[in-house]
């Protein structure tokens, strides 16, 4: 009888233990994880840890729904799809991805064709990982699949075909960009009034850090922990591109994961440029493109969108803004 007694008291000692651990009030809640071949950190003011939970794995659950969909590691997703048959048949596609596709090429006329998702014609040859990058013939074999003039659309039937079988798309440069958004517009769909989503150099934030500026750091180019730039934002989104995410190095030469679609190569004007602006899935496209164009004529493209900013740095490690940054 006893004994009961005591696992009675023992365990509702326990269940109070429990249900005081259980935050009860509002606080930040994080959450990380590996998504998309990057890292995935949010930050999120909320209720109670129930909510903040459940705010946490809406954002995680949205980032691997758009990787099942847009990875080109994944043979089943519908990105891999389309670039196995669109050379042979108009395929059949969301109209999420058709959407974003539409959305890349318009970025691809606005930029000179700096963006180009059809770079992919040639990236798919360089492995950064194994160190393994095409041959000058290769390059040449492939270079003329890369142009965004080579997709073909019919709009009425969300369907997509490509000129030849050369052609291949990546979204490498706009996917994580469109996943911040879409995660962001849930957070706030949820109620959720103050939030910070990252997905690598993609950064979406939902108000302010409660009476606080959000301080988003822009890495150093060649020096993992120290931050170059740290800029104050407020419900808004920013996107850093940098030739030091994916590279290795051959013959003192650098070979990294952004490709100018006029040569094939990876470009060497700049280090690292990052945009700010409303709207993350353009920040991430445009960090891309002004990668691509350089200092001069990325910050001309910059200072005629309005409502987005770029900071430059360039190979020199010298830093350049555009005109509303400027100061
Ligand atoms: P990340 O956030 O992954 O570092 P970035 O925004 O810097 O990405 O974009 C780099 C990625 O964009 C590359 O890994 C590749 O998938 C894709 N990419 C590379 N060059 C181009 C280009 N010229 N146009 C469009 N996408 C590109
Ligand atoms: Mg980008």
């Amino acid at each position: 009888m006893n004994r009961v007694v005591k696992r009675l008291i023992e365990s509702s000692i326990f269940l109070l233990v429990c249900t005081l651990g259980f935050h009860a009030k509002a606080d930040w809640y994080v959450g990380d994880r590996g998504i998309m071949g990057t890292n995935i950190h949010t930050e999120i003011w909320a209720d109670n840890q129930q909510q903040g939970q459940q705010a946490i794995e809406l954002v995680m659950n949205e980032m691997e729904r758009i990787n099942q969909l847009m990875s080109p590691y994944i043979p089943q997703s519908e990105l891999s799809q389309l670039n196995a048959r669109a050379a042979k048949e108009a395929v059949s596609i969301s109209s999420e991805l058709y959407d974003l596709i539409k959305l890349s090429t318009g970025i691809s006329e606005e930029t000179e064709g700096a963006f180009d998702i059809t770079f992919a014609s040639v990236g798919f040859l360089y492995n950064y990982r194994e160190q393994i990058k095409p041959s000058t013939q290769q390059i040449d074999n492939l270079l003329a699949a890369v142009s965004y003039r080579h997709i073909q659309f019919e709009k009425d039937s969300k369907r997509i075909s490509f000129a030849n079988d050369k052609v291949k798309i990546d979204l490498g440069g706009i996917a994580k960009g469109h996943a911040v958004d879409n995660a962001i517009a849930l957070l706030r769909q949820m109620g959720i009034e103050h939030a910070l989503v990252t997905a690598g150099g993609d950064t979406g934030l939902l108000g302010d850090r409660r009476g606080r500026p959000w301080m988003v750091g822009i890495r150093d180019p060649r020096n993992r922990d120290r931050q170059a730039v740290v800029l104050p934002l407020v419900d808004t989104a920013m996107s850093t591109s940098g030739d030091y995410e994916r590279f290795f190095e051959d013959n003192g030469e650098r070979y990294h994961h952004i490709l100018s679609p006029k040569s094939g190569k990876s470009v060497s004007e700049v280090q690292s440029v990052t945009i700010v602006g409303p709207r993350s899935t353009f920040n991430d496209a445009l960090s891309t493109a002004v990668f691509v164009l350089g200092v001069k004529k990325g910050i001309n493209l910059v200072n005629r969108t309005p409502g987005y900013d770029v900071i430059i740095m360039d190979n020199q490690r010298k830093l350049h803004y555009s005109k509303d940054l400027d100061l």
